[in-house]
């Protein structure tokens, strides 16, 4: 038995709810991006990683939730994981990840805490 279809989609909601600050996206836009995120995690695109990609250089965007869905849209083949760094988050690779549904990085975790 595969990962189910419901389990996928509301990891794509929570971490269309769950973008950093600036990123906060409307409803309609949610709806638009969600089966671009749950294709991308299907496609095998960790959360991090995705999340990485799609905010990256994006301070001051005037229509964020436009690029967001333009970007994942445009979105290449997921970025190879690394060997030997399996659990590692990109940003804070001595810090361990907690517990939970993303597994997140606990210093990404506390820089979304602000
Ligand atoms: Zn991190």
């Amino acid at each position: 038995m595969g990962p189910v279809a419901p389990a996928l989609e509301s990891v794509a909601d929570q971490f269309l709810r769950l973008l950093p600050e600036g990123w906060r996206l409307s409803e309609s836009t949610i709806r638009r991006a969600r089966p671009l995120v749950d294709a991308a995690l299907k496609a095998g695109w960790a959360t991090e990683q995705l999340r990485s990609e799609l905010v990256r250089d994006m301070i001051g965007a005037r229509s964020p939730g436009g690029v967001l869905v333009e970007r994942l849209r445009a979105l290449p083949a997921p970025p190879p994981a690394a060997p030997s760094a399996t659990s590692a988050c990109a940003e804070h690779p001595s810090v361990g990840r907690r517990g939970g549904l993303w597994g997140e990085c606990a210093g990404c975790w506390a820089n979304r805490q602000g």
